[in-house]
């Protein structure tokens, strides 16, 4: 069994089909085996929700091996968006602050000059330099390109005359999620995650 599979991402939706989370295929299937949660999958336009025993027994022959777990026992289909039956499971989820995540909540876009780049043309800047006591957070690093990284060397913006495209913050995770679906694509989220639930559910996570 696959350690990246069972860490990849599920879709969670709460009791109104509303987008709630994401989670680990590992936790999905833990909240599936307690029945605190059921499968989502469409079919001909249509979703169809499964417990346990239920997805367990439709994972017998229908599916591609690569969406295939096998335990000792049985063999199961990787869940990728599940509904919950139980609420008040899941705390609000708080964004890494990790290298990728910072990648992602800037769009691979420098912050000084706005253009989009590759990652690896990229490198995280320090708005105030470490040496001039910034920190290593969320609101003090973003990406830059390395002619924008070179230019501002060691010194504030206010000393380089540079300025920042917007107000680096904590990002909220639903917009790494969408990032995440405008670049990669979980199909089966698609039908959950349209622009007009994002753009009035999108909210600040800033502390
Ligand atoms: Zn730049």
């Amino acid at each position: 069994m696959s350690t990246d599979v069972l860490s990849s991402e599920v879709l969670v939706l709460n009791k109104l089909w509303q987008v709630v989370s994401v989670c680990s295929v590992r936790r999905a299937l833990c909240l599936l085996y307690l029945r605190h949660a059921q499968v989502v999958l469409k079919k001909g336009g249509s979703f169809y929700t499964f417990g346990f025993e239920d997805w367990r027994d439709f994972s017998q022959n229908r599916s591609k091996d690569s969406e295939i777990l096998r335990t000792i026992t049985y063999k199961i289909r990787i869940p990728r968006v599940i509904l919950l039956l139980v609420y008040d499971s899941f705390p609000p989820r708080r964004v890494k602050f990790t290298r990728k995540n910072i990648y992602k909540r800037d769009e691979n876009t420098c912050q000084y000059c706005g253009r989009k780049f590759k990652s690896q043309d990229l490198n995280l800047d320090h708005v105030v330099p470490l040496s001039r006591q910034g920190k290593d957070s969320w609101k003090n690093v973003v990406c830059s390109c390395v002619p924008c990284n070179l230019r501002k060397g060691n010194r504030t913006l206010t000393e380089a005359g540079m300025s920042l495209i917007r107000t680096p913050k904590r990002p909220h995770w639903r917009s790494l999620v969408r990032y995440t679906l405008d670049n990669v694509v979980e199909e089966s989220w698609k039908d959950f995650l349209d622009l007009a639930y994002w753009n009035v559910e999108l909210e600040q996570d800033e502390k």
